[in-house]
């Protein structure tokens, strides 16, 4: 019952089993979930009914009108209506379970390990799971040795920049005030990108637990959810997820019956993609304009309301629950030396299986696009990867054994980002590829700094002309140069990678950009 499965219709879809199931006078119990990644195949349906001998089946693409013949031929005809189960290549495969689908297999869940099999809705569920036992651990020890925890982990933000966590929260236990913050940092705004607002709404309650714990390790008497608008449901869900967890006493005053006291409150975003900055996050927060501004100071020195404030991207935070229960050197045998633990991305375009995907880091970029989402739909060939957001780098097939890590893909000429990628195949043009984000961080520059201002305009007249044909051949020198005058004169994040897609495409993909130019003439 998240996004993606509403999208495609599993409100119908549940209505539907509802109906079945009352007409049958079959007592199952619904329980609506999130996303179990598998976004490709929604709407998805497990029936898990241990006395029919099969183990917990999952069908995929389950409308309205299937459901009730799928429904009526499992618990009329003991038939599991094969041709519906997902991960059933062929005819007389056994069923596979539920947790054994060949993607699940290349997978290693640690933030999403609970999204799609948790009714996101009922705090029971995750408790059950051993939801609010890291929090709980955390309470019974020193701050400090949180801290301690978290630094020999190896855990880095998952925003984009790869900030070691540990160190951030060890600047703001240090910074001297009565008053800290704590942020969540959900304004996902990367075109592709849905990774925070599949994980808050599929399973609310490992954010807010990180976000807890991330509290009380600072010295933290104040939180907030800072979450896109134009996510109402996963605003929706986070805001019911903060009262139950308040009811329980896992938030609110005297957490759990200790003196740590933790206000938490939802934020929706104000609908600017710079918001996603952390400085100009806070001045949003604060009511002014979503502008960056100049560092220092810090937010961990001062931040939101001038206190010492921690900015946490989604990601982090739901990584810190399984890292207090398991231990810094549990999360280290996962992922590589400099960048442990997982990478989660949402992977679109021309791939079979488009969806959300949880790695080890270090995982190469053809084991992700070609085992885990089904490669290149169409009998089509690669042409190339775009990975970080509007201000990644576009990858060619060389690259495709790139390791997923924060420095291999920096080296690459792109970046982690928060985690969008998209896929291309032979067919795309990269010149129409870089234009087209190039226009999107044009039009979402908060216009302080003079180069990402106009230089982004420029780059994006040049652009326009060479995709209409009209393009000079002094075009691809200028936009080069343009391209390293914008990262090195911009203030932040958004400018300095803003020209990305063009430097890459015109490294990897220069031919095309002058097979544009020779049309012209
Ligand atoms: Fe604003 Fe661009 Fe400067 Fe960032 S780099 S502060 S988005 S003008």
């Amino acid at each position: 019952m998240s996004t993606c499965a509403l999208a495609s219709g599993a409100a119908e879809t549940r209505d539907a089993i509802k109906e079945t199931l009352e007409r049958i006078k079959v007592p199952a119990r619904i329980v609506p979930v999130g996303c179990m990644g598998h976004c490709y195949a929604e709407p998805l349906v497990v029936i898990d009914h241990p006395a029919s001998g099969f183990p917990p089946i999952c069908y995929h693409r389950i409308d309205a009108g299937i459901a009730r013949v799928v429904i009526r031929s499992f618990f009329e005809d003991g038939d599991p209506s094969f041709e519906y189960v997902l991960g059933a290549l062929e005819e007389n495969d056994l069923v596979p379970p539920v947790t054994q689908f060949p993607r699940f297999n290349l997978e290693e869940r640690v933030v999403m390990e609970l999204c799609g099999r948790i009714d996101p809705g009922d705090i029971q569920e995750y408790i059950a799971r051993g939801g609010y036992a890291a929090l709980a651990r955390a309470l019974d020890g020193e701050p400090e040795s949180v801290i301690d925890t978290i630094e020999r982990s190896g855990l880095r933000g998952r925003g984009g920049a790869g900030f070691p966590t540990g160190r951030k929260w060890r600047l703001a236990r240090s910074a001297r005030s009565e008053r800290k913050v704590v942020i969540c940092n959900a304004d996902e705004g990367d075109p592709g990108a849905y990774m925070d607002r599949t994980i808050l709404e599929s399973n609310p309650h490992q954010v807010l637990e990180g976000l807890a714990i991330a509290a009380y390790a600072v010295g933290a008497d104040e939180a907030l959810v800072y979450v896109r608008a134009e996510y109402p449901l996963a605003v929706k869900t986070v805001q019911k997820a903060v009262r139950d967890a308040e009811a329980c006493s896992l938030l609110g005053r005297g957490v759990l019956g200790t003196a740590f006291d933790l206000k938490v409150s939802v934020f929706q975003g104000s609908g600017a993609f710079v918001c996603g900055e952390e400085t100009a996050l806070i001045q949003s927060v604060e009511g002014r304009r979503g502008m960056p501004r100049h560092r220092p100071p810090y937010p961990v020195e001062k931040g939101l309301w001038g206190r010492p404030t921690v900015v946490n991207n989604v990601k982090t935070l739901a990584s810190v629950p399984p890292i207090v229960s398991k231990g810094a050197d549990w999360f280290r045998t996962i992922g590589t030396e400099n960048s442990p633990g997982t990478a989660i991305f949402s992977v679109v375009g021309n791939v079979k299986h488009p969806g959300l995907v949880e790695v080890p880091m270090g995982t190469s970029l053809r084991k992700l696009i070609f085992d885990v989402c089904g490669g290149i739909p169409g009998k089509k060939a690669f042409k190339a990867v775009q990975i970080g957001g509007p201000s990644g780098g576009c990858l060619p097939e060389r690259f495709l054994d790139t390791p997923i890590d924060f420095d291999s893909l920096a080296q690459a000429g792109a970046m982690m980002g928060s985690g969008g990628m998209v896929v291309m195949d032979q067919d795309s043009c990269m010149v129409d590829v870089a234009r087209y984000f190039v226009d999107f961080t044009q039009k979402e520059s908060c216009g302080k700094c003079t180069f990402c201002r106009i230089g982004t305009r420029h780059l994006l007249v040049m652009l326009d002309r060479i995709t209409k044909g009209e393009g000079r051949e002094e075009d691809l020198e200028i936009m080069e140069t343009l391209s390293h005058d914008i990262k090195a004169g911009s203030l932040c994040g958004l400018g300095k990678t803003a020209p990305n897609p063009v430097i890459t495409s015109l490294r990897y993909f220069r031919e095309e950009y002058e097979a544009h130019i020779r049309e012209r003439r």
